[in-house]
């Protein structure tokens, strides 16, 4: 089959995906174009922003590729106050963002999750409930995902990291607070619940095949998530799976198969919400502009106070970490500008295949 054939397909099977990702030059140009002008036909030039609060950098998991895993001693932690997500979150309706994501370190314990049930509701007081909320907070039970959406969550993302297990369990430790099908339950249970979720990978890890990544685009699509988050692998010195940095495909190749996996799903899942990582832009100052043009339409510009960015790497050489908020606002309308998309200000940016799934539920 041409490559014309395949990306005139309505259905892509594992083969074509293969096929896909393994394109070059002038190959992975045409994938890339075709990708922006499915976007353009189905959501316009639209980009939806989340402002990023990066709450807490204390975490109970050592996942073996995290710089702020628990085994590493060289982190200094810190905690947010409540004030001060709610201060970063009052920026983000200022600044019009419309919608603000907050991450974390995975904390499990009954004071973190009541504090984020109180912070939800005090987020959701500003300008009555104007600004749309995404969380990132790891692995909980049900009944506290379900705690967090009656209190205003409406969106959840929850990497799998792989879908393929033997991968999983390759960048993850093997024991009760790493295990793979409790993270799969994880997601199961947000889908139940009715919450957005959104799911993800890293791109370009070690032991990682061409065979895994279109694996996890399949489940991607079997789950029938809202949203997708991919972005590079980028090795962190201070994390176990540092020793394999050299086995790993180059940065511009990690990069390039990032796009074409955004591309690639896509094509696959029109009217899902993806995102473009912020390490796209750690590993190319254009990697963002880059994702946007594959496919993607969401960015997430970060709050967090910069003092305490430093101390949230998760990887190293995080891009923006010294932007203030402000500059980071204008800089990002004309940057997107540039590439030919608007910004969508004070708007939620739902996932739009999520709300059309929800409209045919409501009426069959
Ligand atoms: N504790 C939360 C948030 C994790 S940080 C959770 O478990 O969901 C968000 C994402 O950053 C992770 O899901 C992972 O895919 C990504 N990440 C972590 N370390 C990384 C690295 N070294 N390079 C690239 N991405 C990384």
């Amino acid at each position: 089959m041409t490559l014309e054939e395949i990306l005139s397909k309505d259905l892509l099977e594992k083969a074509d995906i293969v096929r896909l990702l393994a394109t070059q030059g002038e190959e992975m140009r045409l994938l890339l174009k075709k990708a922006m002008e499915t976007k353009f036909a189905r959501l316009d030039n639209h980009v939806h922003l989340r402002g990023l609060i990066e709450m807490s950098n204390v975490c109970r998991k050592s996942c073996l590729y995290c710089g702020v895993r628990s085994g590493n001693a060289k982190v200094e932690r810190y905690t947010l106050t409540d004030d001060e997500v709610v201060e970063c979150a009052k920026l983000a309706h200022k600044l019009g963002y419309g919608s603000v994501a907050i991450q974390s370190g995975e904390r499990n314990d009954r004071e973190f999750t009541d504090r984020i049930t109180r912070i939800l509701h005090r987020i959701k007081a500003i300008d009555n409930g104007a600004l749309g909320i995404t969380l990132s907070l790891g692995e909980q039970t049900p009944e506290v995902y379900r705690q967090w959406f009656e209190a205003g969550a409406h969106r959840y993302l929850l990497r799998i990291e792989s879908s393929t297990e033997e991968l999983y369990y390759k960048i993850h430790p093997h024991d009760e607070r790493h295990d793979f099908h409790q993270r799969l339950a994880c997601i199961d249970s947000l889908l139940d619940i009715g919450y957005q979720t959104g799911t993800g990978v890293m791109v370009g890890l070690p032991f990682q095949t061409l065979d895994n990544l279109a694996d996890d685009l399949l489940f991607f699509k079997g789950k029938d998530v809202a949203m997708v988050g991919m972005g590079p692998y980028i090795p962190h010195p201070d994390t176990p799976l540092y020793q394999y940095a050299d086995q790993i495909p180059s940065v511009e190749e990690r990069m390039n198969l990032t796009l074409k996996m955004i591309a690639i799903l896509r094509l696959m899942m029109p009217e899902i919400n993806m995102v473009a990582a912020t390490a796209n832009q750690t590993i190319d100052p254009m990697g963002r502009e880059k994702a946007i043009m594959a496919g993607a339409n969401v960015i997430m510009p970060n709050l967090t106070p910069n003092e305490y960015r430093e101390d949230y790497l998760i990887y190293p050489d995080k891009a923006c970490v010294g932007d203030k908020p402000e500059e980071c606002f204008s800089c990002l309308d004309i940057r997107m500008k540039a590439i030919g998309h608007d910004i969508l200000y004070n708007a939620w940016g739902d996932s739009v295949a999520f709300t059309k799934k929800n409209e045919k539920n409501q009426y069959n």
